[in-house]
């Protein structure tokens, strides 16, 4: 294909492959899940084999420096420290937590975007809280200037804003939307499921969480939730410091929220992929990452009657089309999948119904994807 743009940072391409298991067929779905190395399956399955070996609470404590050193560094990727960091489950698990111990009065209204994902938005309501919709573009693009009037005239108690959607790799402008609402004095909760590892989540947010399997490569049933000091002193925990005779022995505030049984092994697994994506370089693994989307974009707008929804250039390595009239988003999945081998995702209206008019197939591309790969997506397309 002539006049496509070619991928920088092969080197990173090369040692991601190198580092994992080799794939089955070309997967394209780290949206989904990602594929983990071989570094990381062996942590996670070292730690079981300690657990057995010398009882499952020793081996934590033992890991115990390693699990802090974890929360440092996933803490310091969202501009916070190791005392504001919970891990959790999942980022399902992070938000349901949040806002059941973050003590709102019911009817306290919460801005969001109109794809804010299906799950937060339950969980919102179930909280009792009233989600009022912030402008936002054709994209779905927040729309700072409409939002600053807002955040002024009718600010809600709190915003809650999506980085980058699980049905759209749009990135919002959460740093300039923290900067407004640090003004305006709402709290600012930021969902970085989908962002982590993909674009910049330093953002100056109060609260912001995410999970492991995604572009941080880590394994699966593994979140994270951290809280600005200043957001913690607003949760209550279920359990907290007053129980104690020795009133918590200076537990970090975030601690009280993480789970006190739990998959360490996948704890260990994730502080290890974290490590291997500051290894990698995160400037350099966006750029690569932002470099895949575009080569997807442009391989397959108009293929075969399919249509891009992102903007060429938005850096993320998300890209979604929409399916020409007549064709069925999730048979197209599973014959992409059964004849070609192509693993990507058919995600439904479900996930942000406010904003999909319909369903959309989902192309991730991580740092080991190919340009041969895309292609030859491109060409399973058109048949
Ligand atoms: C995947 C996803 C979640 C949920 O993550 P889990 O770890 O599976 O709970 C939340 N928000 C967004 C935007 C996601 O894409």
């Amino acid at each position: 294909m002539g006049g496509v743009s070619s991928l920088p940072h092969e080197d990173l391409g090369t040692a991601w492959r190198a580092a994992r298991p080799r794939p089955a067929g070309i997967h394209l779905d780290s949206a989904a899940c990602s594929r983990q190395s071989e570094r990381v399956l062996g942590a996670v399955a070292r730690h079981a084999r300690h657990e057995a070996e010398i009882g499952g609470y020793v081996a934590e404590a033992a890991a115990e420096g390693l699990l802090q050193q974890g929360r440092s560094v996933l803490a310091g990727l969202v501009g916070l420290a190791a005392a504001d960091l919970a891990f959790t489950e999942s980022a399902s698990a992070s938000v349901r937590t949040l806002f059941s111990r973050w003590q709102l009065a019911p009817g306290s209204t919460v801005g969001v975007l109109p794809g804010e994902y299906w799950h937060n938005l339950a969980v919102l309501t179930d909280a009792g809280l009233v989600p009022v919709v912030l402008p936002a573009d054709g994209a779905g693009r927040l729309d700072l200037a409409a939002a600053e009037r807002v955040l002024r005239d009718a600010p809600p108690t709190l915003v809650h804003v999506t980085v980058v959607g699980s049905h759209r790799g749009v990135v919002q402008p959460a740093r300039e939307l923290a900067g407004l609402c640090a003004e305006a004095g709402v709290p600012l909760v930021l969902d970085v499921a989908q962002a982590l590892g993909q674009v910049d989540c330093d953002l100056g947010a109060d609260a912001v969480y995410g999970t492991s399997r995604k572009w941080l490569a880590g394994p699966r049933g593994v979140g994270f939730l951290a809280l600005r000091p200043s957001a913690g002193a607003r949760l209550t925990p279920v359990v907290g410091p007053e129980l104690f005779d020795d009133g918590g022995a200076g537990l970090d505030h975030a601690r009280w929220y993480e789970s006190h049984d739990a998959h360490i092994a996948g704890r260990v697994g994730l502080v290890v992929a974290v490590g291997e994506h500051l290894a990698a370089g995160p400037d350099r693994v966006r750029e690569r990452l932002s470099a895949l989307g575009r080569a997807t974009r442009e391989r397959l707008d108009g293929r075969g009657g399919w249509a891009v929804v992102e903007p060429l250039d938005e850096p993320t390595a998300i890209t979604t089309i929409r399916p020409p009239e007549g064709v069925d988003v999730r048979e197209t999945a599973r014959r992409l999948r059964e004849e070609h081998g192509v693993v990507v995702t058919p995600v439904g209206r479900e996930r942000a119904p406010a904003e999909l008019s319909g369903p959309v197939l989902r192309i991730s591309p991580h740092l080991d994807a190919t340009t041969a790969d895309l292609d030859a997506l491109a060409v399973a397309l058109a048949r």
